[in-house]
C-alpha cells in the first residue's frame, strides 16, 4: 500500500512510520530526514535546506519534487511506502499525483493524526533524536533506557535544532497555513482516515487496523 501519514510536526507520524517499517517492512520515506542526511553531509542540497529547516520554514517545492521523484522511484517503494512528511503543500500534493502516474502508481490511504498545538509544543521541545538513523524518544513521555544513547543502536541522542520552542511555534504556524488545506483535498478523494491521539502502541494498533480494512476491501 502507498500511505501518506499527514499531520502537524510531533503528532506521532514519524515514531509511527518507524514502528511499521520495523514491523511490517513498508519503508518509511521521510523528506525531513533525507533534508537532515543532506545537512550533516554539508552536500550543495543540504546547505541549501538548511536555510530553510533551521529557521522552520518549508524547502521549496521544486526541491522537494525532485528529492521524492528520485526516493519513489528506488527499488524497495515499488511494492509500497509509507510518506511521513510528504506532501506540504498543496503543489507537492500535485506533483506526487504525477510522480506516481508515470508508473501506474496512486495513493490508497492518507492516515491523519491530529493533535492540539499545546500538546505538539510538549512533546517536540522534549523529543531526542539517535545519531545514526533518527529513533525517536522523549525526556519525560518516552526515554531511552541509558539516558542520552540510543536502545536500538547505542548512538547519541541530541535535540534537533528545530525542536527549539520558538522554531516549533514557526513550524506550527506553517503547518496551519500550507499543510491543513490538504486534510480537504484528501478528504473529497475519499482517501482520508482520522486516527485517534493516544499513546504510541493504540495508535499503532488503529493504524494496522484501519490499513488492513483497506487492504482488505480493495
Ligand atoms: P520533519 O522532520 O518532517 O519535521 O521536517 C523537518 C523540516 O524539513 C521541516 O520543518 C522543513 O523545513 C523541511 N521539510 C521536510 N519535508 C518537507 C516538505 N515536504 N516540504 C518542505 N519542507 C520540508
Amino acid at each position: 500500500m502507498n500511505l501518506i501519514f499527514l499531520g502537524p510536526p510531533g503528532a506521532g507520524k514519524g515514531t509511527q512510520a518507524q514502528l511499521l517499517q520495523q514491523r511490517e517492512g513498508i519503508p518509511q520515506v521521510s523528506t525531513g530526514d533525507i533534508l537532515r542526511a543532506a545537512m550533516a553531509a554539508k552536500t550543495p542540497l543540504g546547505q541549501e535546506a538548511a536555510l530553510y529547516v533551521d529557521r522552520g520554514e518549508l524547502v521549496p517545492d521544486d526541491v522537494m519534487i525532485g528529492i521524492i521523484n528520485e526516493r519513489l522511484n528506488q527499488p524497495d517503494a515499488q511494492r509500497g511506502f509509507v510518506l511521513d512528511g510528504f506532501p506540504r503543500t498543496l503543489g507537492q500534493a500535485r506533483a506526487l499525483d504525477r510522480v506516481l502516474g508515470a508508473t501506474g502508481r496512486h495513493i490508497d490511504l492518507v492516515l491523519y493524526f491530529d493533535v492540539a498545538d499545546d500538546v505538539i509544543i510538549r512533546r517536540l521541545t522534549g523529543r531526542r533524536v539517535c545519531r545514526s538513523a533518527a529513533h525517536i524518544y522523549h525526556e519525560e513521555l518516552s526515554p531511552p533506557r541509558i539516558s542520552g544513547r540510543c536502545d536500538i543502536d547505542g548512538s547519541e541522542l541530541f535535540q534537533r535544532e528545530d525542536d527549539r520552542e520558538e522554531t516549533v511555534r514557526r513550524r506550527l504556524e506553517v503547518y496551519h497555513r500550507e499543510t491543513e488545506p490538504l486534510v480537504d483535498f484528501y478528504r473529497r478523494r475519499g482517501l482520508f482516515e482520522p486516527v485517534r491521539n493516544g499513546d504510541i502502541e493504540s495508535v499503532y494498533r488503529q493504524l494496522v487496523e484501519i490499513i488492513k480494512a483497506r487492504a482488505g476491501s480493495r
